[in-house]
């Protein structure tokens, strides 16, 4: 007996609606899976690497079938994931003047529901240009030529996250803070991003962000004050805009902060010397300074893109802050 099986693909609007002109005569099998089409990002979950993550909702009628992804869902944190990063690269990013992630972003996320690491940006596929004075595997992909690098982009994921929170707010910050670093990742060459990824390695021992003197530590200095910096003007000062139900602001709240006190980086500086109060330099020129190895190039980098008044304020509040 032959079955003939009509296969139609179709993506859903910014809304979640979808249409397509093909009938269908019987039931149909309908899967979801989590590929954003404009920016080609894909979001890696049941199938890890072999295909984007998705979802069966088994045979349903052919006329059209609706579903809705609640908290009980078991794509809930895919579908927010995916929603959140969609928010960043189409609305976020080009209001404040950054560049997005790199187009075909591979997001994977893994179920740890118990850890207190909500994720990282190790932007794998972007070393391609690492020098190779460590013996990295991308190294052994390169030494296995062509299939060894096709293999390399297919199989490693550009940002990691964990399925630990059940808080649409802290996953949405937690999704800014690691895109925040990709749109780092853009601004800078694939040397600079694998030091900034050994920098987090060879520090484990000393905390997640290492400490001042730690090797490479200049590089986490640099990136981890704009991420955490740029967590916060994304999700609180944005979201408020953007969220899903605009005229209905009950459901977004404050959730992350950003001080001078938390980690010898100081993320909260940056706070001090761009806000709704003081604006000593714009949040695009704080971007386009990042391509720095320490935190005093970074400052220096800044320094250049304002007027000598607020590079004399910009000194102050770092000198003010032991920084
Ligand atoms: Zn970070």
């Amino acid at each position: 007996m032959n079955t003939l099986v009509r296969v139609r693909r179709v993506y859903t609007d910014t809304s979640g609606y979808y249409s397509t002109s093909k009938k269908f005569l019987t039931k149909v099998n309908y899967t979801v899976y989590f590929h954003n089409k404009p920016s080609g990002f894909q979001i890696w979950g049941n199938h890890y690497c072999l295909a984007p993550a998705s979802l069966s909702l088994g045979n349903q009628s052919n006329t059209g079938y609706s579903y809705d992804i609640d908290q009980q869902s078991p794509a809930w944190f895919w579908a927010t994931v995916n929603n959140a990063t969609s928010i960043y690269s189409h609305v976020l990013c080009p209001s404040l003047g950054i560049y997005r992630a790199p187009t075909n972003l591979r997001i994977a996320i893994f179920n740890f529901p118990n850890t207190d690491w909500n994720g990282s940006a190790p932007m794998l596929r972007h070393w391609r240009c690492a020098s190779c004075e460590y013996n990295t595997y991308q190294s052994f992909f390169i030494y296995l030529g062509t299939g060894g690098l096709l293999f390399f982009d297919r199989t490693v994921p550009d940002i990691i996250l964990f399925n630990n929170s059940d808080s649409t707010h802290r996953i949405y910050a937690t999704v800014f803070h690691e895109l925040s670093h990709a749109s780092h990742s853009v601004l800078v060459n694939g040397d600079y991003w694998f030091h900034f990824c050994m920098a987090a390695v060879l520090n484990n021992s000393t905390g997640t962000y290492g400490t001042p003197n730690g090797d490479f530590c200049g590089y986490i200095g640099v990136g981890e004050m704009w991420g955490f910096f740029s967590e916060i003007v994304f999700y609180n000062e944005n979201m408020k805009n953007v969220w899903h139900r605009p005229n209905d602001t009950s459901d977004y709240r404050e959730i992350t902060t950003c001080d001078t006190t938390k980690y010898w980086f100081k993320p909260g500086i940056l706070r001090k010397i761009t806000g709704p109060d003081k604006q000593y330099i714009s949040f695009d020129s704080i971007y386009r300074s990042l391509n720095a190895t320490s935190i005093s190039e970074f400052k220096n980098n800044m320094k250049n893109r304002v007027s000598s008044q607020n590079a004399h304020a910009i000194d102050s509040i770092f000198a003010r802050h032991e920084l």
